[in-house]
């Protein structure tokens, strides 16, 4: 049925004066209730992926097998030299919600300190790295869409402080062919701070050369970056949008 609003957007504006405040009231459909949760619950809709107490929805990227992150008494994991890990489940478009934390001492510089990233459908990552007085190519730092998009501001906590990234990934459209019908887009809160307003996605984040146009028929997986730093995540869940 096509809500009331939009059929009385085609009437005349000449009529608005004559109109009652009801005219332009609709009651349904009624949205769907979700308990928010507080600030360290998820809401109530959510699908968690991690939650402190087991990596059962994760694989390792290279093998397919059990991820094998460490798990910490503290409720969160950290990245080891078995590399990345993937969800077992695919996803389109989402809200995401991860928390992340760099190592407190500070080793390397550049790209080599406290990387890791966060990637939606395998193949376009917004950044993790501790850019916390880190200077590095602006496109590669802290919540950029990696090589395409530096972030409006630098929002980072030094090192060793647990940080936020809440995401909106809306999945771009393909045809049978593989050719892309319209971008997705990323907006990206990093503690609390828009970063990425709506940024349209080029394409894969490339490390070398340009970002790939075509669909390559990826898995719809988030994937979380194994970068040779020991980087920590906890509280991680979404939402399909
Ligand atoms: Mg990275």
């Amino acid at each position: 049925m096509r809500p009331l609003f939009f059929v009385l957007l085609s009437l005349p504006l000449l009529a608005q004066e004559k109109m009652k405040p009801e005219m332009t009231e609709f009651w349904e459909p009624v949205p769907e209730i979700v308990d928010p949760g507080n600030s360290s619950t998820p809401p109530s809709d959510a699908i968690i992926l991690f939650d402190g107490s087991d990596l059962s929805q994760w694989t390792s990227v290279s093998n397919g097998e059990a991820a094998h992150w460490t798990i910490n008494p503290d409720g969160s994991m950290t990245v080891n030299k078995k590399g990345g890990i993937e969800t077992k489940e695919e996803f389109g478009s989402i809200q995401l919600h991860i928390e992340w934390k760099t190592p407190q001492k500070i080793e390397g510089k550049g790209q080599g300190r406290g990387n890791s990233g966060v990637f939606f459908q395998k193949v376009y990552e917004v950044q993790v790295l501790d850019s916390y007085n880190n200077i590095t190519y602006s496109n590669g730092q802290a919540a950029s869409i990696y090589k395409q998009s530096l972030p409006l501001v630098n929002a980072s906590r030094p090192p060793g402080e647990w940080q936020t990234y809440d995401i909106i990934f809306n999945e771009p459209e393909y045809d049978e062919k593989g050719n892309r019908l319209k971008k997705g887009t990323l907006t990206v809160f990093h503690n609390g701070v828009l970063v990425q307003n709506n940024t349209e996605i080029q394409g894969t984040t490339e490390y070398r050369g340009h970002p790939n146009l075509r669909n390559i028929k990826t898995p719809k997986k988030l994937l979380l970056q194994e970068h040779s730093n020991p980087v920590s995540f906890r509280n991680i869940w979404l939402r399909k949008l």
